[in-house]
């Protein structure tokens, strides 16, 4: 089928930097204590409006702040922390350091959204809504600037409480988006079930797009397939200008990449986005 046949062609294009990660051994236990000393810090990575290039909203990207190993991926410890029954620490920090960060930003006149990734294991636990919402209050960003940004393979979970809690979240009015989109997994009756506001279009179908044609079909259809549901569109892994450009004119409506500007600290967010729009796109 088409769809097989994408499937195989994306495969063999993602240069995944998980792969690379998953190299980096860590155990259970080290991860239990660095949670215990909250050794993570969470880096920032701004996206961007299509039509005009104003900063719409930052994803937070956790890193693990080894002190012997220096910053650990996460890739190379998410998926051990949903194995382990720790991503629940996990995701608390993340979110607590994110919004304090966004408190700050707000003070400074900087005011993008901020989108935070969940895992399906994260969403199954039942008190994170309220949880959410009381951090959120506490630090005074409205849920609606608030994304939560769950992969299209975990997006298409069966597990009752998880498709709870993504519902409650929507409910509170919290944004909901489906990462790493159009790798495949889902179907539109799958995706529909699930009241999201955007969908991530996967870096697999979008780095380099500009130099290779027989790819532009399958990121335009990807598009359209967002369209279809009702989605915002959001390009991740954006590179070069062409691809930029591309995007542009496919109609893609944000754009995330390192064109834009790689993950960086907290401290240096304001001063991107106050300084920015002197570089042009
Ligand atoms: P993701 O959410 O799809 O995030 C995008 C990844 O692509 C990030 O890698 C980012 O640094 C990288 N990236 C951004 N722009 C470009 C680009 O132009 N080119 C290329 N080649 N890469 C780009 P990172 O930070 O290593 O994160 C990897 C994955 O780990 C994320 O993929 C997300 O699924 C997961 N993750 C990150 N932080 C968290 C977290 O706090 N909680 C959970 N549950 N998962 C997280
Ligand atoms: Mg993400
Ligand atoms: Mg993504
Ligand atoms: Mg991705």
């Amino acid at each position: 089928t088409l769809r097989a046949c994408v499937q195989r062609l994306l495969v063999r294009r993602a240069a995944s930097p998980i792969l690379g990660a998953r190299a980096i051994h860590v155990t259970a236990e080290e991860l239990r204590q660095a949670i215990a000393l909250r050794q993570f810090v969470p880096y920032f990575q701004p996206r961007l409006r299509g039509a005009d290039g104003s900063l719409t909203a930052v994803e937070a990207l956790i890193r693990w702040q080894h002190p012997q190993r220096g910053l650990i991926p996460p890739g190379a410890f998410i998926p051990l922390a949903d194995s382990a029954g720790l991503i629940d620490g996990i995701t608390g920090l993340v979110l607590e350091m994110s919004l304090a960060w966004a408190r700050r930003w707000h003070e400074a006149g900087v005011a993008p959204s901020i989108s935070v990734n969940l895992t399906e294991t994260a969403l199954k636990n039942a008190h994170l809504p309220n949880e959410l919402l009381a951090l959120a209050d506490e630090y005074g960003i409205p849920p609606a600037r608030i994304l939560l940004e769950v992969t299209e393979s975990d997006a298409i979970t069966e597990a009752p409480a998880a498709l709870e809690t993504l519902a409650r979240l929507r409910l509170m009015e919290f944004g909901l988006s489906i990462d790493d989109f159009g790798t495949g997994v889902a179907t539109p009756d799958q995706l529909a079930a699930v009241p999201f506001t955007e969908a991530k279009i996967d870096q697999s179908l979008v780095t380099g797009v500009s130099d290779q044609p027989q790819y532009v079909g399958v990121l335009a259809q990807t598009l359209r397939q967002a369209r279809d549901l009702g989605l915002k569109t959001v390009a991740e892994g954006v590179e070069s200008k062409a691809d930029w450009e591309l995007l542009n004119e496919l109609g893609c409506d944000e754009m995330q990449g390192f064109y834009v500007a790689r993950p960086m600290p907290g401290e240096e967010i304001e001063g991107w986005a106050l300084g920015w729009h002197r570089q042009p796109l």
